[in-house]
């Protein structure tokens, strides 16, 4: 039984482990795969690390998790181009991995009628749209038929830490600018962030 985490992972924060750490306590998934996009086709702006430092602070931040049923998928990160989940999931079925679960945010999954076959999508792979709590409703993608109760798409509310990416890429940019050694960005692992310091990632916005 596989879910699959996808983002752009630029970069892995605590929210994202933390996410995947409750998906692991709450469902029964053999493997939870953390998959990073080269490029999300529905992003304007590319991501700031490269597709290798994206994938090395993923490698780093799950050594760290020392957790089996973590892995990094890197199909995406591997293929330069926009990343498409349909064809992951397909790929997944191929080598009879299924079935497969994407682990969606309410915000990411009312947005899938922009993806590429989201119908289909539906059909081949079960989804867990996750909410925030206080628990809220699903918001369905519109323009979407979904089939009677749905019994592919599970709800589930948490609490998600405070972090994000792009607020980790702007506290980094402005830790490179001031030059302050004393404010060193937090919200990643300790080895992602020792290597965003010795690469010097996100220098420029
Ligand atoms: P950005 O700020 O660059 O848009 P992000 O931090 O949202 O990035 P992504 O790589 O785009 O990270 O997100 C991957 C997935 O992780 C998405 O499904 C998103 O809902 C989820 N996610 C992001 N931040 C958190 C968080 N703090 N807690 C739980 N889930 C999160």
């Amino acid at each position: 039984l596989l879910a699959l985490l996808g983002g752009t992972f630029d970069p892995i924060h605590l929210g994202h482990l933390d996410l995947a750490r409750q998906i692991r306590d709450h469902f029964a998934f053999s493997e939870i795969a953390f998959v990073p996009a080269y490029q999300n086709p529905l992003k304007i702006e590319a991501p700031q690390a490269s597709a290798e430092q994206r994938l090395e602070m993923l490698r780093l931040a799950i050594a760290e998790e020392k957790e089996p049923r973590f892995r990094i998928l890197d199909w995406e990160v591997r293929s330069p181009g926009p990343s498409y989940t349909i064809a992951t999931v397909e790929k997944c079925l191929a080598q009879g991995w299924g079935p497969v679960t994407l682990v969606l945010g309410n915000e990411v999954f009312k947005r899938l009628n922009a993806w590429k076959e989201p119908q289909r999508l539906l059909e081949i792979a079960q989804v867990i749209v996750v909410t925030r709590k206080p628990s809220q409703g699903i918001e369905i993608p519109t323009a979407l038929t979904l089939a009677g109760s749905q019994p592919n798409i599970t709800p589930f509310a948490m609490s998600p830490l405070p972090y994000s990416a792009t607020a980790l890429r702007k506290a980094w940019a402005e830790y490179w600018r001031s030059g302050d050694q004393a404010s060193v960005p937090q919200g990643t692992s300790s080895s992602v962030q020792a290597y965003i310091k010795k690469n010097r990632i996100y220098a420029v916005t």
